[in-house]
């Protein structure tokens, strides 16, 4: 086989190697059935199957709680930044957001086309380097539900716990970073994500709500954007992206192997600190975008003193085999995406790789 690359993409991103051999082996002839799972109607018993084991190991994955639903959507997590609003969000009510960088942003421009706004915290003073602290958070007693995004993607900022809501749902958008780490699911009214960074590859949207919050749509609603459509078909109203749910079902498989999310965790928090400690002995050289007790360990960066010097670091990365390394256009700079199919050698490699870069260029 090829070599595979160093890959650090912000997603779609790596999926474990064993996950994508599997997939081959049982990619022409699914369980003896004599066709691909893509070939199979979703309504028969084999892809009900593997549709109904996803959601149970999910929920045993994340120690989901009774009383939640998993739902498997389309239109990726910047669908449910509308779906969110127009389920929830009610008459005299507020929908509350922490405006911590670009996808939070995204969040609430689309809920101020449905309804009324608030922001309970922003860092956009500190330009989105940090996670506001939880007592900067303040809900309005008629707020609606407060939405945090857990892992700001491009900033690379994360949060370390989340706010106590008491009666308000708080709402997460965990697209880059479900999965990273053991969550106590029952802070949240619902936890949503995007599967191509840590669940899989593009095409289907995790939802993890409390089934009170989903069981009733207002009736106005189009049909594919309620979420009592989905809830009431165990989402399956229409044809679900069954290939995408077949590859996140192999993908958790994997992570119960590797000793659940505490365990992938550690291994999470090794490979951060691999790149953080070389940013950070590197006497300025290398620059952390992030404050440090907002450090995301999914989304990693950074910065060098040129952005000279940051086209030649990418370009020479690329030349030995690095994929990714590019800051997102919107801000610059350098991101390694170390989520959580990205192997211990390749960020040890970056890390490597980043000492050299800077014996030569230092
Ligand atoms: N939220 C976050 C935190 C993200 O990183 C992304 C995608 N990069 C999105 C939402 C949007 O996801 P999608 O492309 O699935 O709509």
């Amino acid at each position: 086989m090829s070599k595979r690359a160093y890959n650090f993409n912000a997603g779609p991103a790596a999926i474990p190697l064993a996950v994508l051999e599997r997939a081959q082996q049982e990619f022409v002839d699914f369980q003896g059935s004599g066709m691909s799972i893509m070939e199979m109607s979703h309504r028969g018993a084999i892809y009900e199957g593997v549709h109904n084991e996803t959601e149970q190991l999910l929920k045993k994955l994340l120690n989901v709680p009774a009383g939640y639903k998993v739902l498997f959507l389309q239109g990726g997590a910047s669908t449910q930044f509308a779906m969110i609003p127009m389920n929830l969000l009610r008459e005299g009510q507020v929908a509350s957001y922490v405006m911590t960088g670009s996808w939070a942003d995204k969040a609430i421009k689309e809920a101020k086309l449905i309804g009324e706004t608030h922001i309970a915290a922003s860092s956009e003073a500190d330009k989105f380097m940090r996670i506001p602290a939880l007592d900067e958070i303040e809900i309005p007693a008629h707020a609606a539900y407060l939405h945090v995004t857990s892992n700001e993607t491009i900033e690379g900022t994360q949060f370390a716990s989340y706010p106590d809501t008491g009666n308000v749902p708080l709402i997460g958008d965990m697209s880059s970073d479900i999965l990273c780490r053991p969550v106590d699911v029952s802070k949240f009214g619902m936890i949503y994500a995007g599967a191509q960074k840590n669940l899989g590859p593009s095409g289907v949207t995790v939802v993890i709500a409390r089934e009170e919050l989903i069981a009733e749509s207002p009736k106005t609603i189009p049909t594919m954007l309620r979420y009592d459509t989905h809830f009431k078909n165990n989402s399956l109203y229409n044809t679900p992206p069954s290939f995408s749910i077949y590859m996140v079902n192999q993908t958790l498989k994997w992570l119960e192997e590797q000793g659940g999310l505490a365990a992938v965790e550690r291994n999470n928090r090794e490979k951060a600190n691999l790149i953080y400690n070389t940013i950070d002995n590197s006497g300025g050289f290398y620059i952390g975008c992030a404050q440090e007790s907002s450090r995301s360990i999914m989304n990693l960066t950074f910065r060098l003193q040129s952005e000279e010097l940051e086209k030649k670091f990418i370009k020479e990365s690329e030349a030995v085999g690095f994929v990714g390394l590019k800051g997102h256009r919107s801000v610059g700079g350098l991101r390694a995406s170390a989520y959580n199919a990205v192997p211990q050698e390749t960020c040890q490699a970056l890390a490597t790789f980043m000492a050299d870069f800077q014996q030569k260029n230092g």
